[in-house]
């Protein structure tokens, strides 16, 4: 069991972390209104492919040519192996 002080100090972490994911998120809006939010998405899977072979996630298509798989669990499906959606 955690005492209060671990409970708190956890707590702090969170709202720093959170703190830290917005503004990154503000930061990567930025650029995406910039560049493009495609090509963003483009570089980024050929610079984490540079990166770590095998490791990166491809662009896939325009989200307007999908549909929800409905799986339950995303990564142990077979039909749309993890993403969650399906094209049609
Ligand atoms: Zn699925």
């Amino acid at each position: 069991m955690r005492s209060e002080k671990e409970i708190k100090a956890s707590e702090a972490l969170q709202r720093r972390i959170d703190g830290m994911n917005k503004l990154h998120t503000a930061q990567v809006k930025q650029i995406c209104e910039r560049l493009g939010y495609g090509f963003v998405m483009q570089q980024a899977s050929l610079l984490w492919g540079e990166r770590d072979y095998g490791a990166a996630h491809t662009v896939g298509p325009s989200k307007a040519c999908t549909v929800a798989c409905g799986c339950k669990v995303p990564y142990e499906c077979d039909w749309c192996c993890g993403a969650g959606w399906l094209m049609f």
